[in-house]
C-alpha cells in the first residue's frame, strides 16, 4: 500500500480483505467497532441466529441529552455476495487490488467501500465537532445479500421495543449510476411473489372428456394477469409491474394431460397500491376464471418514499445539498432498483435515502470501484453529518 493511498482506501481494503460471505461477518464488524469504540460510540452487538449486527450510538452532548434531538444514521451491511467463478476474476476477490486508480474486490462497491466512507467521514466529523446537536448511530448487518430475517429487521424490532428512533437514515446501498453522486434513491418500490398451483385432472389425451387441463384453465387468467393495468404510478414511482418468472407443467409426455400447473410471479409495485389491494385483486381474478388453486404469497417489502419537503431543513434537501458542495452538481432522485433493507427502517418513520457508489459492477465479477469515488463519498457523507447535526444551538 502506497503512502499516497487514503484513509477511506486503507479502511475499505481491510474490510474487503474478509470473506464474508453472506451471512459471515468474518470480523468486519469488529473493525468498525473499535474504530467507532475510540470515538466515544456506545457499541451494542446483536447476534441474532447466524447474523451478526451493530449497533451503535454516540450523543452530541453527552451531558444534556435533547430527546426531540434528531437521530442520525448510517446503515449498511458487511455480508457480500460471493465470488462466482474465480477463473473470471482478473484478481483474486478477497485480495483487494488497486489498478488503475480502480479497487476491486468483492464488496468494493456493495458495499464495503461506503463503510469505510461512513467511519472515517464520522472519525473527522467528531474530531471538528466533538458536539454536536443529536446522535449519530450506526446499524449494520451480515445478512442483507442473504435471506434477510435475522439482520436489519430484528435490530429495527429491538429499538422500537425500546422505544429508540432513527430520524433520518443514510444507507450506503451503491445509489450512482456514472458518476459518485448522480443519483440519490429517495423510495424503493414494494415487492411481493406469488407460487400459484392450478389444479387440473391428469389422464390420456386421447381422452379430453376424463381430463381436466390445467394449462388450458390457466393461460386466460395468466395473460389477463399479464396484461391487466394496476396503476399510473406517480410522482415518485413508475407504473407497477408484474412478470411471471416461471411456469411449469407437464410430464414431457405429448400423449399425458397433467394435473397441476405451477407458476410464480413478482409484482414491483408502487406507493398508489398495498400488498392487500394486490392480493385481493389477483384472487378475485382467479376465482373469476374459476380455478381450483392455491396461491403463496411472499410479501418482500412494501414501498417507501422520503418526499422533498418545502422547507430548508429538510433532509433530502440537505442530502442533496450535501452532494452538490462535493460534486458540483445536483443529484437525481430515483426509486427504482431492487429493494434495500431502508424497507425495514422507513416504516419506523425515519426518513430513509440511499447514497453510495456507482452500482454498475455490483454482484458481477470483478467488482470494483474507483478509489477517487470512495474519498469524495467521505466528503459527502461529512457534509451530509454537518448538514444536519450543526446547528448554532450546540
Ligand atoms: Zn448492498
Amino acid at each position: 500500500m502506497s503512502d499516497k493511498t487514503s484513509e477511506v482506501i486503507k479502511l475499505a481494503i481491510d474490510l474487503i480483505s474478509r470473506p464474508s460471505v453472506t451471512p459471515e461477518d468474518a470480523g468486519c464488524q469488529q473493525v468498525m467497532k473499535e474504530r467507532l469504540g475510540k470515538l466515544g460510540c456506545i457499541n451494542e452487538t446483536m447476534v441474532f441466529e447466524d447474523t451478526t449486527n451493530l449497533w451503535s450510538r454516540r450523543e452530541g452532548n453527552a451531558s444534556s441529552i435533547d430527546k426531540s434531538a434528531p437521530v442520525f444514521c448510517f446503515a449498511g451491511h458487511t455480508d457480500v455476495v460471493p465470488a462466482g467463478n474465480l477463473e473470471l476474476w482478473h484478481t483474486p476477490p478477497f485480495t483487494p487490488t488497486i489498478i488503475d486508480g480502480m479497487l476491486y474486490g468483492r464488496g468494493a462497491a456493495d458495499m464495503k467501500g461506503s463503510l469505510a466512507a461512513m467511519i472515517v467521514a464520522t472519525e473527522r466529523f467528531v474530531s471538528d465537532y466533538p458536539k454536536y446537536y443529536g446522535a449519530i448511530t450506526y446499524l449494520i448487518t451480515s445478512d442483507e445479500e442473504g435471506p434477510f430475517i435475522n439482520g436489519t429487521t430484528r435490530v429495527i424490532d429491538t429499538l422500537e421495543a425500546r422505544n429508540e428512533k432513527i430520524t433520518y437514515c443514510i444507507v450506503g446501498e451503491p445509489s450512482s449510476t456514472n458518476t459518485i453522486g448522480d443519483v440519490i434513491k429517495n423510495g424503493r418500490r414494494g415487492s411481493i411473489s406469488a407460487d400459484v398451483n392450478i389444479k387440473g385432472k391428469q389422464g390420456h389425451v386421447a381422452y379430453p372428456d376424463h381430463v381436466r387441463n390445467p394449462i388450458h384453465l390457466a393461460m386466460p387468467a395468466l395473460t389477463e394477469l399479464s396484461q391487466f393495468h394496476w396503476d399510473h404510478g406517480n410522482d415518485y414511482f413508475p407504473a407497477t409491474s408484474f412478470q411471471l418468472s416461471n411456469i411449469n407443467s407437464g410430464t414431457g409426455a405429448t400423449n399425458v394431460v397433467p394435473g397441476n400447473l405451477t407458476a410464480l410471479f413478482n409484482l414491483r409495485y408502487s406507493t398508489e397500491l398495498t400488498d392487500q389491494i394486490i392480493v385481493e385483486q389477483v384472487e378475485s381474478l382467479l376465482n373469476k376464471h374459476e380455478l381450483d388453486y392455491d396461491i403463496k404469497w411472499t410479501f418482500n417489502g412494501k414501498p417507501f418514499i422520503t418526499e422533498l419537503g418545502n422547507d430548508d431543513g429538510d433532509f433530502l434537501t440537505a442530502v442533496s445539498q450535501a452532494v452538490t458542495s462535493v460534486t458540483g452538481f445536483k443529484p437525481e432522485l430515483s426509486t427504482s432498483g431492487g429493494t434495500s433493507d431502508g424497507r425495514f427502517i422507513a416504516p419506523t418513520g425515519a426518513k430513509v435515502i440511499e447514497l453510495g457508489p456507482c452500482n454498475t459492477t455490483i454482484h458481477q465479477v470483478n467488482e470494483s470501484v474507483a478509489c477517487k469515488d470512495l474519498d469524495k463519498l467521505m466528503d459527502i457523507y461529512y457534509a451530509c453529518l454537518y448538514q444536519v447535526l450543526v446547528t448554532d444551538d450546540v
